[in-house]
C-alpha cells in the first residue's frame, strides 16, 4: 500500500531513525515505495537493479532486513515460499491472495475487525494486532474480474 504525498518517504524515514542512507539503499527504498504489489526478495531485486546495475541480490536482503528491523517494512509469508515486503501501512488492512496467480488483493471489512474483538474480549484479551490472510481462487463467473485492485 503506498502512502500519501504528505508523509515522509520512507528514506525520510531511515534518516530520522539515524540510518545511514547510500545511493543503493535510497534506490531499494524507492522501489518499495513505489511497489503495491508486496514483491518479494528477488523481485525487488530485478526492479532496483534495473535502475542501479552496481546493486547485488545480497544487498537487496541485507537492505530490506534492515528497513524491517526499523519497523518501517512488513514481511508477510503468503504460503508461497517467498517472503513478501510492503511499507507498513498507515491504515491496517488484510490480504487475500489468489493462489492461482499469485495476486495479493488488499481489503479491510469492519465486520470482521469487530468480531475480533469480541473473540479477544471473551477469551479475556484485548486485542492489539491481528493478520488475516484469505487463500482463494477466482470464481468462474467472478463479478470485478475487469476491476484491477489498488
Ligand atoms: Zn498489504
Amino acid at each position: 500500500m503506498s502512502k500519501a504525498p504528505s508523509e515522509p518517504t520512507l528514506e525520510e524515514a531511515c534518516v530520522a531513525r539515524g540510518m545511514r542512507m547510500t545511493d543503493q539503499r535510497r534506490v531499494i527504498a524507492r522501489v518499495i515505495e513505489e511497489s503495491s504489489d508486496h514483491p518479494d526478495v528477488e523481485e525487488l531485486y530485478r526492479r532496483a537493479s534495473a535502475i542501479d546495475n552496481r546493486i547485488s541480490l545480497s544487498t537487496v536482503y541485507r537492505t530490506v532486513n534492515l528497513f524491517e528491523e526499523a519497523g518501517l517494512v512488513t514481511k508477510h509469508d503468503f504460503k508461497d515460499g517467498r517472503a513478501r515486503f510492503e511499507l507498513i501501512p498507515d491504515e491496517h488492512h488484510d490480504h487475500l491472495i489468489d493462489i492461482r496467480s499469485g495476486l495479493v488483493i488488499e481489503f479491510r471489512n469492519e465486520e470482521i475487525e469487530a468480531i475480533q474483538e469480541v473473540i479477544a474480549k471473551r477469551l479475556g484479551y484485548r486485542l492489539v494486532d491481528h493478520r488475516l490472510e484469505l487463500y482463494a481462487v477466482p470464481l468462474a463467473d467472478k463479478p470485478d474480474s475487469k476491476q484491477k485492485p489498488d
